[in-house]
């Protein structure tokens, strides 16, 4: 199925692009355009861009992050594959879990799903942790609710406690 196809009968989903290396802005503006153009992907819209203070390894640059709504008509394992091409394609190379990176592609929320498997778990099960995924995600979308908490992305940001700092990035 061709991209604007996907964007009028597929499952909403939300994916979480980060980066802090090699001209961050531009490596997330480019996985926008990866995910624009990918079959079995309507790209709907974006959020605006942050940077924020990085978490786990503290001792790296800032990230850069946003989050983009998409129409898919993949299956959960299949849009995860597809990320990991678009990740593999822009050049990122396995690292630390929480160290830097040229590309992150997460699946934040696929419909109202819950897919809890060894290497695939939806909704990510960082997203109600993090500000720099909730900030961007509320900004395009408060009204969307986490399947397994049954709260609201504006209830879930109202409640957050990360202390790390996320700031809009001028674009
Ligand atoms: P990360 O280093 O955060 O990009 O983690 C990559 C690994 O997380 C991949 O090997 C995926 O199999 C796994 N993973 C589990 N759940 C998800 C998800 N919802 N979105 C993306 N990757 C996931």
């Amino acid at each position: 199925m061709r991209g604007d196809e996907a964007a009028v009968s597929g499952v909403l989903c939300f994916i979480g692009i980060g980066s802090n290396l090699d001209r961050p802005l531009e490596r997330c503006r480019d996985a926008v355009q990866w995910l624009t153009d990918m079959d079995g992907i309507g790209f709907l819209r974006r959020a605006s861009y942050y940077k924020s203070e990085p978490a786990g390894l503290s001792d790296q640059p800032w990230f850069v992050n946003t989050v983009a709504e998409i129409r898919c008509s993949l299956s959960p394992r299949e849009l995860l594959g597809r990320l990991q091409e678009i990740e593999a394609a822009m050049g990122r190379t396995p690292g630390p879990r929480w160290g830097p990176r040229r590309i992150d592609l997460d699946i934040l929320l696929y419909g109202q799903d819950v897919v809890d498997e060894e290497d695939l778990v939806i909704p990510h099960p960082e997203m109600h942790r993090r500000r720099f995924v909730l900030v961007p995600l509320h900004e395009i979308a408060p009204w969307a609710i986490h399947p397994a908490f049954g709260v609201s992305m504006a209830g879930l940001l109202a409640r957050l406690e990360d202390p790390l700092r996320v700031l809009p990035l001028e674009d």
